[in-house]
């Protein structure tokens, strides 16, 4: 048996990331935009496997050739009449769409391997019988020799991701130590290069070191061109070292991105948007990132465009030395019908914000609608997905040009979405009532989250002239009934003052604004909900923040007492309060499940909410806004910090919950995307279904015309590195 750490359970979570609505609400030239961005994406997206693991690119060409010659079902029969079980070929099916997903055979989220959970021989049996062996045995057999081994082998040493000796990269030749990474940066630091398009490759010849720095890019080093990198291309004296700059890694990948980003350019909905990607083309085309970085900041200046995207060598996480980033490009679309529910929203902002439960005086003058924008994920290439982003993670653009922050409407309804067998934590009875209403609920609370939450509330203010922004003689603090004893000076900010406490409190004024705003019928009305779906949706709002709240505790280290996640911390806080209310509203029981293993169930009594919930809620909002307002760090502190910690006290006992959590946790979905392609003046979106044969399938789909040319350059360009990994 193999250890279930490094497989893939065959009922795992696998959801389309579904993007029609909003996909079909776009004018003919978006589509065109949107199309060609994804192509782009899609094809540097495929850089991944260079960059995860030697032997990614021969599984991805492998299993991309099995299913090429025969469908997923097709395949299914043959294994089957293999005398293969069912199990086992459901295992095969969730490691190739796993290796698809992850763009390699390592977890994009941990770093750790993942192998087939059949046996080699089983496997073997499967390829040997299978339609592209009978087609082409010669390069079949070369492909399982290739890669058959590495993928199988759980040595200690290739369980992870890490540098020469601890674990795998294809950042670092395998003879690189920690040193040599060091002794790379500063050299590349002395000469002004950035470590985020490039990999290093350690030689020695008699006895002196040579590094070999290659950048990213479609020119390679005997290109006589003369742009920004060709000073750069050459051979250093570093100390006693070596060091040669050279470039072209990845090139024929990096070709079809910039031949895309191209077509795109002639759809593009402003000068900012071509600009931009004339910038992304020439840095994938030089290797430079000084001009991805002018790229940047043209993407920060084109605020609220109806596609988004970014593409390039963006996040580093994966690199064992945390500089060299992973190609990854997005392309997503407003959800023109979400918006307009979110607009209408603000247009009864101000009407809505008299509901808050604090005083005139405590809300701005006038009201200011926060910067979101949801958007739906068309496209996202690369090692995984996140929920939200915010980019870019040049240090000095983010200083001077700022970044944005982008929520990922489909990515994070589906993260939240699950299938009821799956459906922890929740008493019998709830469960079908949860998954109908979870996605109109989430929508009511994102919105009312962002919009009436963070857009919501004043800060009182003295300016550097000694100038007040409120009237001291008049306001008077809620809580003490007394007059404004402290506020933010100057500089001051709300960041600056309430520093590592700040953000989780934030979000969670904002999550409680959501709640609490959700039992108003207008609101209710905004997002088209009536009578008992009304009621429905604002009791499965709750009880999703509670089951959150219950949740979050996976995000808490016992061993240094933090919260790793600002949000997951705010719903157990919230969690806290709505049980400290009493009166049978939540109850939260330790139980045992079917397994025999621990469990536990949370619950809320709907008729409770009105009469228990609201108050305990509106009181707990108040303080919170009255201590942000009036710059209390002490007082709001000591709140926040007190409804935040983990202890074992009873009845509750949350530390021995958090075992339970962790125990019950699901494994991380997969998504299967959409493709799109041209017809005639149109864009047609293919989506599939959300299993692994549908995963699989939009892979057959991605590359219609050039799969097995693509397949040959990634499998050349891992063979001539190949000496490089070899034991
Ligand atoms: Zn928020």
């Amino acid at each position: 048996m193999v250890d279930s750490q490094y497989v893939l359970p065959n009922d795992i979570g696998i959801a389309t990331l579904d993007c029609a609505e909003a996909f079909q609400l776009l004018s003919p030239e978006e589509k065109l935009y949107a199309h060609y961005l994804s192509r782009a994406c899609w094809y540097g997206g495929l850089v991944v496997l260079l960059q995860t693991s030697p032997e990614a690119p021969a599984i991805y060409a492998l299993i991309s050739r099995l299913f090429r010659a025969q469908d997923p079902a097709r395949l299914g029969e043959l294994a089957h009449s293999l005398g293969l079980s069912d199990e086992e070929y459901q295992a095969f099916l969730v490691y190739a769409a796993a290796i698809y997903a992850n763009m390699g055979n390592y977890k994009s989220f941990g770093d750790t391997k993942f192998v087939p959970n059949l046996t080699k021989e089983k496997l073997k049996q499967l390829v040997w019988a299978s339609q592209a062996f009978v087609d082409h045995p010669k390069e079949m057999e070369a492909l399982w020799d290739r890669c058959a081994g590495l993928m199988f082998s759980l040595e200690p040493r290739q369980r992870h991701l890490g540098l020469s000796g601890q674990g795998v990269s294809t950042y670092f030749s395998a003879n690189c130590s920690v040193e040599d990474a060091k002794l790379a940066q500063d050299f590349l630091d002395s000469q002004n290069i950035s470590a985020y398009n490039t990999r290093l490759f350690k030689t020695e010849a008699d006895g002196k070191m040579n590094y070999e720095v290659r950048l990213a890019s479609v020119l390679s080093d005997d290109s006589q061109l003369d742009d920004d990198m060709t000073a750069k291309v050459k051979c250093f004296q570093f100390g006693s070292c070596v060091f040669t700059v050279t470039r072209g890694d990845y090139a024929p990948l990096l070709e079809r991105v910039v031949e895309n980003l191209r077509k795109a350019q002639e759809h593009a909905a402003n000068p900012t948007q071509a600009e931009m990607l004339a910038h992304y083309i020439t840095s994938f085309t030089q290797g430079s990132v000084t001009a991805h970085k002018e790229g940047s900041r043209c993407w920060i200046r084109d605020k609220g465009p109806i596609v988004e995207s970014y593409i390039g060598f963006i996040e580093s996480y994966r690199d064992p030395y945390g500089s060299r980033g992973e190609f990854e490009g997005f392309v997503a679309v407003v959800n023109k019908a979400m918006s307009a529910k979110f607009a209408r929203l603000v247009a009864a902002a101000e009407l809505l914000l008299e509901e808050l439960p604090w005083p005139r005086a405590f809300e701005k003058d006038a009201f200011l609608k926060p910067d979101f924008t949801s958007l739906d994920v068309l496209t996202f290439a690369g090692s995984g997905i996140p929920a939200g982003i915010n980019i870019p993670n040049y240090d000095d653009i983010r200083q001077t040009d700022g970044f944005k922050n982008v929520s990922l409407g489909n990515v994070l309804a589906v993260a939240y979405s699950t299938q009821k067998e799956k459906l922890t934590f929740l008493a019998e009875e709830d469960k079908d009532l949860y998954i109908q209403w979870k996605g109109p609920s989430f929508e009511v609370q994102v919105g009312l989250h962002e919009l009436l939450g963070h857009g919501s509330g004043k800060l009182f203010v003295q300016d550097d002239s000694g100038a007040f922004n409120f009237d001291q003689e008049a306001v008077i603090n809620p809580e003490t009934g007394e007059h404004i004893r402290s506020w933010y000076r100057g500089g001051e900010t709300w960041d600056s003052k309430f520093s590592s406490v700040a953000s989780s409190y934030e979000e969670c004024r904002a999550e409680c604004v959501g709640l609490y705003l959700c039992l108003n019928k207008e609101v209710l009305g905004i997002f088209e909900l009536e009578g008992e779906a009304a009621e429905d949706v604002i009791y499965i709002n709750w009880l999703n923040m509670v089951r959150a709240g219950l949740l979050a505790l996976e995000f808490y280290t016992p061993e240094s007492g933090s919260w790793r996640q600002a949000h997951m911390q705010a719903r157990f806080v919230i969690l806290r309060v709505l049980l400290e209310a009493g009166g049978g509203l939540v109850s939260l029981r330790h139980t045992t499940g079917a397994d025999g293993k621990p469990d536990a169930v949370v619950s809320l009594d709907r008729s409770k909410i009105a009469a228990v919930g609201k108050p305990a809620l509106e009181c707990f909002l108040r303080k919170l806004q009255v201590l942000k307002s009036t710059a209390d760090v002490a007082g709001g502190r000591a709140l926040y910090e007190a409804y935040s910690a983990v202890t074992d006290k009873e009845p509750e006992r949350f530390l021995s919950l958090r075992h339970t959590v962790l125990l019950r946790k699901e494994a991380r979905k997969l998504f299967v995307q959409a493709n799109t392609h041209v017809e005639g003046d149109d864009v047609i979106l293919v989506q599939y279904e959300g299993s692994a044969a549908g995963l699989v399938k939009s892979f057959r789909e991605r590359f219609p015309d050039d799969a097995e040319v693509l397949e040959q350059h990634l499998l050349a360009l891992a063979r001539a590195d190949a000496r490089f990994w070899a034991p």
